[in-house]
């Protein structure tokens, strides 16, 4: 859902795939307006236990015309944006 006021929509998570061990891939749903160029990134954010929203460059892996955004993601052990995700 997009919400005006705000510089971001928010998205859902749709899946999550382990493809080694320290390689996942993440598919999202995509807001209608959300357009793109092979090769830009966008900033994803997840929120925290405690409320706060830890923010990522992450790139666009699917193509520009899909229903759904792709991203590949490796995992930081330790990592603040990768914990949330796998938490
Ligand atoms: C333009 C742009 C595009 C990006 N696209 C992708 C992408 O498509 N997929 C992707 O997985 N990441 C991508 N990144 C990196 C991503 O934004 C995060 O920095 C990364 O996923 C780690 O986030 P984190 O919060 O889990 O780790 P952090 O909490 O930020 O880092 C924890 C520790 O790990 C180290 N670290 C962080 N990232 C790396 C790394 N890549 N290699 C070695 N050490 C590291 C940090 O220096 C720190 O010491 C991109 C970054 C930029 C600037």
């Amino acid at each position: 859902m997009s919400a005006s006021a705000e510089k971001f929509t928010r998205q859902t998570l749709l899946a999550v795939e382990p493809l080694t061990a320290n390689l996942f891939s993440l598919r999202v749903s995509r807001d209608p307006g959300f357009r793109f160029r092979a090769g830009q990134f966008a900033r994803l954010g997840v929120t925290k236990a405690d409320g706060s929203v830890v923010w990522r460059a992450y790139s666009m892996v699917s193509a520009p015309h899909d229903e759904y955004l792709d991203f590949f993601s490796i995992v930081v052990p330790g990592g603040e944006f990768t914990s949330e995700l796998s938490r």
